[in-house]
Protein backbone atom coordinates (compact mmCIF):
# COMPACT_ATOMS: atom_id res chain seq x y z
CA UNK A 1 0.00 0.00 0.00
CA UNK A 2 2.76 2.51 1.40
CA UNK A 3 4.45 1.91 -2.80
CA UNK A 4 0.91 2.98 -3.67
CA UNK A 5 0.56 6.43 -1.95
CA UNK A 6 4.06 7.65 -2.93
CA UNK A 7 3.26 7.14 -6.63
CA UNK A 8 -0.15 8.79 -6.24
CA UNK A 9 1.86 11.65 -4.26
CA UNK A 10 4.07 12.02 -6.91
CA UNK A 11 1.15 11.85 -9.58
CA UNK A 12 -0.42 14.88 -7.72
CA UNK A 13 3.08 16.51 -7.16
CA UNK A 14 3.90 16.28 -11.12
CA UNK A 15 0.66 18.63 -11.66
CA UNK A 16 1.32 20.97 -8.62
CA UNK A 17 -0.88 19.33 -6.29
CA UNK A 18 0.42 18.24 -2.44
CA UNK A 19 -0.62 14.88 -1.02
CA UNK A 20 -2.48 16.62 1.93
CA UNK A 21 -3.33 14.11 5.12
CA UNK A 22 -7.22 14.90 3.97
CA UNK A 23 -6.27 13.88 0.50
CA UNK A 24 -4.25 10.97 1.90
CA UNK A 25 -7.26 9.58 3.78
CA UNK A 26 -9.49 9.56 0.81
CA UNK A 27 -7.08 7.74 -1.04
CA UNK A 28 -6.52 5.53 1.76
CA UNK A 29 -9.92 4.20 1.97
CA UNK A 30 -10.01 3.93 -2.46
CA UNK A 31 -6.56 1.78 -2.15
CA UNK A 32 -8.49 -0.53 0.97
CA UNK A 33 -11.40 -0.93 -0.51
CA UNK A 34 -9.85 -1.48 -4.21
CA UNK A 35 -12.30 -4.28 -5.40
CA UNK A 36 -15.12 -2.11 -4.51
CA UNK A 37 -16.83 0.40 -6.65
CA UNK A 38 -17.62 3.11 -4.07
CA UNK A 39 -19.79 6.50 -4.46
CA UNK A 40 -18.42 9.66 -2.59
CA UNK A 41 -20.91 9.18 -0.05
CA UNK A 42 -19.81 5.66 0.95
CA UNK A 43 -15.91 6.78 0.77
CA UNK A 44 -16.77 9.74 3.01
CA UNK A 45 -18.37 7.31 5.13
CA UNK A 46 -15.08 5.38 5.39
CA UNK A 47 -12.96 8.28 5.83
CA UNK A 48 -14.68 9.67 8.67
CA UNK A 49 -14.52 6.22 10.58
CA UNK A 50 -10.86 7.13 10.84
CA UNK A 51 -10.82 11.05 10.44
CA UNK A 52 -14.00 12.43 11.67
CA UNK A 53 -12.84 16.06 11.12
CA UNK A 54 -12.68 15.87 7.09
CA UNK A 55 -16.32 16.64 5.90
CA UNK A 56 -18.03 15.38 2.60
CA UNK A 57 -17.38 18.63 0.49
CA UNK A 58 -13.23 17.58 1.20
CA UNK A 59 -13.44 13.82 -0.23
CA UNK A 60 -15.91 15.17 -2.81
CA UNK A 61 -12.96 17.41 -4.29
CA UNK A 62 -10.47 15.23 -3.57
CA UNK A 63 -12.35 12.48 -5.63
CA UNK A 64 -12.82 14.96 -8.72
CA UNK A 65 -9.31 15.53 -8.10
CA UNK A 66 -7.95 11.78 -8.55
CA UNK A 67 -10.21 11.15 -11.62
CA UNK A 68 -9.03 14.66 -13.26
CA UNK A 69 -6.25 13.26 -13.05
CA UNK A 70 -6.68 9.83 -13.99
CA UNK A 71 -5.72 8.41 -10.66
CA UNK A 72 -9.51 6.96 -10.34
CA UNK A 73 -12.08 6.64 -13.34
CA UNK A 74 -15.85 7.96 -12.26
CA UNK A 75 -17.70 5.15 -13.27
CA UNK A 76 -21.66 4.77 -13.34
CA UNK A 77 -23.33 1.66 -14.10
CA UNK A 78 -26.92 3.10 -14.74
CA UNK A 79 -28.68 3.09 -11.35
CA UNK A 80 -27.42 7.08 -11.50
CA UNK A 81 -24.88 6.66 -8.68
CA UNK A 82 -21.04 7.68 -9.44
CA UNK A 83 -18.73 5.80 -8.30
CA UNK A 84 -15.04 6.09 -8.10
CA UNK A 85 -12.51 3.10 -9.18
CA UNK A 86 -9.31 3.36 -8.91
CA UNK A 87 -6.90 2.79 -12.02
CA UNK A 88 -4.75 -0.43 -11.74
CA UNK A 89 -1.37 -0.16 -11.25
CA UNK A 90 0.74 0.54 -14.94
CA UNK A 91 -3.19 0.28 -16.55
CA UNK A 92 -2.62 2.50 -19.45
CA UNK A 93 -6.99 2.13 -20.51
CA UNK A 94 -9.62 1.38 -17.64
CA UNK A 95 -10.69 -1.92 -16.76
CA UNK A 96 -13.82 -3.76 -18.06
CA UNK A 97 -16.83 -4.39 -15.98
CA UNK A 98 -19.40 -7.30 -15.24
CA UNK A 99 -22.27 -6.55 -13.39
CA UNK A 100 -24.90 -8.86 -12.58
CA UNK A 101 -28.28 -7.48 -13.23
CA UNK A 102 -29.96 -10.28 -10.19
CA UNK A 103 -27.46 -9.78 -7.06
CA UNK A 104 -25.91 -6.59 -8.52
CA UNK A 105 -22.50 -8.01 -8.08
CA UNK A 106 -19.50 -6.10 -9.97
CA UNK A 107 -16.77 -8.69 -11.49
CA UNK A 108 -13.76 -7.06 -13.00
CA UNK A 109 -11.53 -7.92 -16.10
CA UNK A 110 -8.35 -6.44 -15.83
CA UNK A 111 -7.05 -7.12 -19.29
CA UNK A 112 -7.73 -5.26 -21.97
CA UNK A 113 -9.57 -6.78 -24.55
CA UNK A 114 -10.14 -4.04 -26.91
CA UNK A 115 -7.03 -4.05 -28.53
CA UNK A 116 -7.97 -5.12 -31.78
CA UNK A 117 -11.57 -3.20 -31.48
CA UNK A 118 -8.85 0.15 -31.05
CA UNK A 119 -6.92 -0.48 -33.80
CA UNK A 120 -10.28 -0.30 -36.28
CA UNK A 121 -11.24 2.72 -34.66
CA UNK A 122 -7.98 4.16 -35.56
CA UNK A 123 -7.72 3.14 -38.48
CA UNK A 124 -11.43 2.76 -40.13
CA UNK A 125 -12.61 6.48 -37.88
CA UNK A 126 -9.32 7.95 -38.29
CA UNK A 127 -9.73 8.43 -34.25
CA UNK A 128 -7.23 8.76 -31.62
CA UNK A 129 -8.50 6.20 -29.21
CA UNK A 130 -7.78 7.52 -25.39
CA UNK A 131 -9.60 5.49 -22.88
CA UNK A 132 -12.76 3.16 -23.31
CA UNK A 133 -15.58 2.05 -20.81
CA UNK A 134 -16.80 -1.38 -21.26
CA UNK A 135 -19.87 -2.58 -19.22
CA UNK A 136 -21.34 -6.19 -19.61
CA UNK A 137 -24.97 -6.49 -18.13
CA UNK A 138 -25.69 -10.14 -17.79
CA UNK A 139 -26.15 -12.99 -14.77
CA UNK A 140 -23.18 -13.85 -12.63
CA UNK A 141 -21.91 -17.34 -12.06
CA UNK A 142 -23.18 -17.59 -8.56
CA UNK A 143 -26.88 -16.18 -10.15
CA UNK A 144 -26.53 -18.74 -12.78
CA UNK A 145 -26.02 -21.52 -10.29
CA UNK A 146 -28.91 -20.55 -7.81
CA UNK A 147 -30.96 -20.89 -11.02
CA UNK A 148 -30.19 -23.86 -11.93
CA UNK A 149 -30.31 -25.84 -8.71
CA UNK A 150 -33.44 -24.33 -8.17
CA UNK A 151 -34.62 -25.38 -11.48
CA UNK A 152 -33.61 -28.92 -10.32
CA UNK A 153 -35.47 -29.26 -6.91
CA UNK A 154 -38.75 -28.03 -9.06
CA UNK A 155 -37.95 -30.73 -11.39
CA UNK A 156 -37.23 -33.23 -8.21
CA UNK A 157 -40.72 -31.78 -6.51
CA UNK A 158 -42.77 -33.12 -9.64
ZN1 LIG B 1 -13.68 -1.50 -11.48
ZN1 LIG C 1 -7.81 -0.33 -24.37
ZN1 LIG D 1 -25.45 -12.37 -9.64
Amino acid sequence: MEHRIEKIKKQLHSHSYKLTPQREATVRVLLEREDDHLSAEDVYLLVKEKSPEIGLATVYRTLELLSELKIVDKINFGDGVSRYDLRKEGAKHFHHHLVCIECGSVEEIENDLLGEVEQIVENDWGFEVKDHRLTFHGICRQCQKAAAAEKEDVQKAT
